[in-house]
């Protein structure tokens, strides 16, 4: 029977969830001074982001809190995805 498709992995497919799925960075929250996981932006959102200036937004969970990555994270951001964007 076709009902029992199988999830398809073929090449075109893998490039089209690598532009939607979150890009995950940590950045530190101001009040409670820990590490924080954030996955609120796709790779695409985050470059648009980077370079064309608006603050990048982060949260913590535990404090409820939105703040601003730092001018240090952000540049950290920048050359992680530039290296991505060299391997692939
Ligand atoms: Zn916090």
């Amino acid at each position: 029977m076709a009902a029992t498709a199988k999830p398809s992995l073929a090449p075109s497919k893998w490039s089209e969830r690598r532009n939607t799925k979150p890009f995950t960075f940590f950045s530190m929250c101001p009040v409670c001074r820990e590490e924080r996981l954030q996955y609120a932006y796709t790779r695409r959102a985050l470059v648009n982001l980077l370079q064309s200036g608006p603050m990048v937004n982060a949260y913590c969970t535990k404090c409820d809190r939105v703040w601003h990555v730092s001018a240090q994270e952000r540049a950290a951001l920048a050359s992680v995805i530039s290296a991505l964007r060299a391997l692939h």
